[in-house]
């Protein structure tokens, strides 16, 4: 049998797509060792596939690029050229061509900055690219959904540290989406208003959970938060793309940001992890006006060395267990400068 299957699959309990891309286990690994954090990360690495004039596993080379620089992902999990000659499956499952796009998109050419680090015109030009590529991709017939996210640090399987984040413009809807969608239907349905700028309302009432909030954009651990130091960034007007929001109101998006991911680093002095995904509405065409886009950040730490472990009540049953209150971690990271502790003077 072929191992090197490439495809969709449907889970018929779940009723959603589940992604089979067998054909990249040979994708290069830099096997750096956990522990290593806190040597020093040079500004550029000449082993680094993704620091500018270096060479990619494709044999592809990076230009000398100076700002962001997007390419399409070497090992993608979905491409324009996914086989199409499947062989059926018998019922009742079912499968289809893993049709879609993987980009990557470099942050900036040096490979020792994160979000936290960078200035915020630096972090408002990945805005820009999440805003270009966003429309981009949803330009393709194929395209349904366009998934913007980031995962960050070796807690979350990612030994690289040159900040880049990933794109997915896959031919369905991710699950979640489909079900903030619906949730924020039946809302508009029920009460006329939109579900995202009532949770922004609730926050505001209540205060103790804002980490940030100017003008156009907030930043709060959410009430609900499974993750010990979950938090949401938001713009204030409720739009269902990253590409709607005004120049402005991008600005202050990549304020918002860099004082969340400050503020994350500043916690136990270290380089932060996290998974951060774009929760964008769908690119299909239709009406997503109840959508709110917002950015979710979620760490997996619970303490400096210890994983939220996803087990029984999260694998097994799809609920969260939270061990830690929203109110008192979101109390930890209000009480934290908002100047990254690497640009401090050394005086705390
Ligand atoms: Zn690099």
């Amino acid at each position: 049998m072929d191992e090197r299957v490439w495809e969709e699959r449907w889970h018929p309990l779940r009723e959603e797509w589940v992604i089979i891309a067998a054909h990249r286990q040979g994708r290069p690994w830099s096997g750096e060792t956990l522990g290593a954090s806190g040597d020093e990360i040079p500004p550029y690495s000449p082993d680094c596939y993704l620091c500018p004039g270096n060479a990619r596993s494709s044999g592809q080379r990076n230009p000398d690029y100076t700002g962001t620089f997007v390419f399409d992902n070497d090992h993608p999990g979905m491409a324009p050229d996914a086989p199409t000659d499947l062989a059926p499956p018998p019922y009742p499952y079912r499968n289809r061509p893993a049709n879609g796009c993987a980009r990557v998109i470099c942050y900036n050419p040096r490979h020792d900055l994160t979000l936290a680090e960078m200035p915020v015109p630096d972090i408002l030009e990945v805005v820009r690219v999440w805003q270009q590529q966003t429309r981009d991709l949803a330009g393709r017939p194929e395209v349904k959904h366009v998934l913007c996210f980031e995962n960050k640090g070796q807690a979350v399987g990612v030994s690289n540290p040159h900040p880049h984040g990933q794109i997915y413009g896959v031919n369905f809807v991710f699950k979640t989406i489909e079900t903030e969608l619906e949730a924020s239907w039946r809302h508009l349905g029920e009460t006329g208003r939109e579900l995202f700028a009532d949770i922004i309302r609730a926050e505001q009432a209540d205060g103790r959970r804002i980490l940030y909030e100017d003008e156009c954009s907030i930043a709060f651990v959410p009430y609900f938060a499974r993750y010990a130091y979950e938090v949401y960034v938001a713009p204030k007007r409720t739009v269902p793309h990253v590409y709607a929001l005004a120049d402005s109101e991008a600005e202050s998006l990549a304020r918002a940001l860099k004082d969340v991911t400050v503020r994350f680093d500043n916690l136990w002095r270290m380089s932060f992890p996290y998974v951060m995904p774009l929760h964008q509405a769908p690119t299909d065409g239709a009406d997503y006006r109840a959508f709110h886009f917002f950015i979710a950040f979620h760490p997996p730490l619970r303490q400096p060395h210890l994983l939220k472990y996803l087990a029984g009540p999260e694998i097994g049953g799809g609920n969260f267990l939270s061990d830690t209150s929203p109110e008192q971690k979101a109390a930890e990271l209000r009480a934290l400068p908002s100047v990254h502790y690497k640009e401090g003077s050394g005086t705390e």
